[in-house]
């Protein structure tokens, strides 16, 4: 099933009327219904009503800033998608915005079809989660996809959605090596890999092997393949297949 824009409410949290009114009339123009605020205090408040399939956030916001923002959300949100949208594009910055829980990160000045085509990819891959049952168990590592938790041994895991959604596509592809590329297209909805910069499949996959392995240096569920790719492994005795 795909996903409806009328049945879509997006949130814009961005300060610059201008900007703001342009993805107001883009998002409206492409059937989703929308509200904007100016500021981060409302921005957030409106965010946790839960009453938004997606939210766009800037990040220097009056008041409270969009990292702020995407934290706070995060603590009681879990699965409500959020593209940052911003100036700022430096490592440490994107790095930071995906360490907070955003699903995607695009730096301003964006193109049109560009933004378009990451939403509808964001939004495509939240109804497919919401319609598939789930969960992986490989040695003593325990996750339930849906409630983004888990177990390893006694250790109580939490994950972001994006951490979840590059492990469920890892477990549905298990034993079998996946080449960052394929990662790109269909976990994060890229059409052009060639164009993006690989290095937030390795951010990502860091900080769940920092999860999920009892040696986050030696890993023996998700494995590196020949440095192109990765491997989830349906037990950690699993022998590395190539
Ligand atoms: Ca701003």
């Amino acid at each position: 099933m795909n996903f409806n824009p009328a049945d879509t409410n997006i949130l814009i949290i961005e300060d610059e009327i201008a900007i703001a009114e342009g993805l107001v009339d883009l998002c409206e123009l492409n059937g989703y219904k929308v509200k904007h605020a100016a500021d981060g205090e409302t921005g957030l408040a409106e965010a946790l009503t839960g009453a938004y399939g997606l939210i766009l956030l800037d990040l220097m916001l009056p008041g409270i800033d969009g990292f702020t923002v995407c934290d706070k959300i995060r603590e009681q949100d879990k699965s409500v998608p959020i593209i940052i949208l911003s100036a700022k594009n430096s490592d440490e910055d994107i790095i930071n915005g995906l360490k907070y829980g955003a699903d995607d990160y695009i730096s301003k000045p964006f193109s049109v079809p560009m933004l378009l085509a990451r939403i509808e990819a964001v939004l495509r891959r939240s109804t497919q989660m919401m319609e598939s049952e789930g969960r992986m168990v490989a040695g003593h590592l325990k996750v339930n996809f849906r409630e983004y938790a888990g177990t390893r041994g006694k250790e109580e895991l939490s994950f972001t959605r994006k951490e979840i959604e590059i492990l469920e596509y890892l477990w549905n592809n298990r034993d079998r090596a996946v080449p960052r590329a394929e990662l790109l297209k269909k976990v994060w909805g890229y059409e052009n890999v060639e164009s993006v910069d690989t290095r937030t499949v390795d951010i990502h996959i860091t900080k769940l092997r920092k999860k999920i392995e009892d040696e986050p240096s030696h890993p023996k569920l998700l494995v590196t393949f020949r440095g192109e790719g990765y491997q989830m492994r349906s037990s950690p005795e699993c022998e590395k297949s190539t």
